[in-house]
């Protein structure tokens, strides 16, 4: 400032990351507890890896010719000059745990299943954060189609407990070392002639790696990509054998989806199965999670010839379009007014809690009254009030507010009085 004097200035989150206030914050504890026990229902058991990892890791693993590696990762050199990511996503570091630990000798199923931020250095918008998070589902050494299908069905069955609405499945396979390059040669020689108008991102791909080009976000790249030879065409027996079983299997669960052939899903590591649910009504940002099989990552990682398979359900999507049910809050207020019923108030307080009652004091010397007026404000379920008389007979009043009825007991018979009245009406 001119006249020398500093003015607080106010620092605000960064582009791209949201707080998460109480209001939302407990719609989120909501739905990621129904995942949680939805993914336990099928065995999962939560892994936790660090928010960082070694950049190689996600150079290796997510892959040099990804989008995420050439441009969306937030890399830094630590004090010890090491190069660190905080991760873009969760796979690689599931994957490198289940090598270091050597999960696969031990006897407990290779199912697991993670919640947390993920960090990508994208264009912010509606839908897309650089902190977001995921729910992510990991199966390790089962290389049956089967299973495939049994996440599809998971991720399905997830979505409608959420009443989330107008999903379309897509589905697709991106073939294996054997029958990949053949393809990716004959998408080559496509993509090749239509160099001259593709985007300067595309001409780059057409070098690195041609299959990137679909996941390309200009839409003019997107409708030449529609006359590329289709991978579907391209697969070896084992891939159209697997491909057809899973998709059998989808069958028997009676779900719906569409062969997609562009759906390569924008990692380096996939092989065979991915599938994508995206909103219908969503024109950008519609894809709600996303996965694949991906038989060759820990052995790539130097672990042993484990096949694998997962999915990423991005939770700030997710949340736009889950269907929750209203939830009253219910907790005591307590009203005091005094030093004497001041300390009562925290006595009873702590008994109350101490039997699973939420509580609410406020220590703001207000009177009575203003006191009424902040429960019925805040929405408190009932009121107790602690005078002098009250401490006295050692009888407290208690005041419904939801039918404003009033009576008064010794704090046991409050107790089971606000307990019938939790369990009753919700
Ligand atoms: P991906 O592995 O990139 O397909 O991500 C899996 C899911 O995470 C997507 O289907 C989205 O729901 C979510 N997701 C990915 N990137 C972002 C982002 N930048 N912001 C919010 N959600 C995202």
């Amino acid at each position: 400032m001119s006249d020398g004097t500093r003015e607080p200035r106010q620092v605000s989150a960064i582009k791209g990351a949201k707080d998460i206030l109480p209001g939302e914050a407990r719609v989120w504890q909501r739905v990621e507890a129904l995942a949680r026990s939805h993914f336990e229902l099928y065995g999962f058991r939560e892994i936790r890896t660090p928010v960082f990892e070694a950049t190689e890791l996600f150079q290796k693993g997510t892959g040099e010719t990804s989008d995420i590696v050439i441009k969306e990762m937030y890399t830094f050199t630590d004090k010890g000059g090491r190069s660190l990511t905080l991760r873009p996503e969760y796979t690689p570091s599931v994957a490198r745990a289940v090598i270091e630990h050597r999960l696969y000798l031990q006897p407990e199923p290779l199912r697991f299943y993670f919640m947390g931020p993920m960090f990508r250095y994208d264009k912010p918008q509606k839908g897309r954060y650089r902190q977001f998070h995921q729910a992510d589902v990991e199966v390790f050494g089962e290389n049956d189609p089967a299973v495939d299908a049994e996440l599809v069905e998971l991720a399905d069955s997830l979505l409608a407990r959420l009443r989330v609405k107008g999903i379309l499945i897509l589905v697709n396979s991106v073939g294996c070392s054997k029958c990949r390059p053949g393809y990716i040669r004959e998408l080559r020689r496509s993509a090749e002639t239509s160099r001259d108008k593709l985007c300067p991102d595309c001409r780059r791909k057409i070098d690195t790696n041609p299959l990137r080009i679909f996941d390309c976000k200009v839409e003019s790249c997107l409708l030449i990509a529609e006359a590329f030879p289709k991978i579907t065409d391209y697969l070896c027996p084992e891939c159209a054998e697997h491909f057809g079983r899973f998709r059998g299997y989808l069958d028997d669960y009676g779900i719906r989806y569409r062969v997609e052939p562009k759906l390569v899903r924008g990692i380096d590591y996939y092989t065979k199965t991915t599938f994508e649910f995206v909103m219908t009504h969503a024109s950008q940002q519609n894809a709600v999670l996303g996965g694949g099989r991906y038989d060759n990552l820990v052995q790539q990682f130097g672990g042993p010839d484990l096949g694998a398979i997962g999915f990423a359900l991005g939770l700030e999507r997710l949340l736009s379009v889950a269907g929750l049910d209203e939830v009253q809050e219910k907790f005591l207020y307590m009203a005091f007014l005094g030093d004497e019923p001041k300390r009562k108030a925290m006595a009873l307080a702590r008994f109350f809690r101490n039997h699973g009652v939420e509580c609410l004091l406020e220590f703001k010397d207000k009177g009575l009254k203003a006191q009424m007026g902040r429960a019925a404000k805040v929405g408190a379920s009932w009121v107790l009030i602690v005078g002098e008389d009250e401490i006295r007979k050692g009888r407290y009043s208690l005041k419904d507010m939801a039918s404003g009825e009033q009576g008064e007991g010794t704090e046991e018979e409050l107790l089971s009085r606000i307990m019938a009245g939790s369990r009753g009406h919700s």
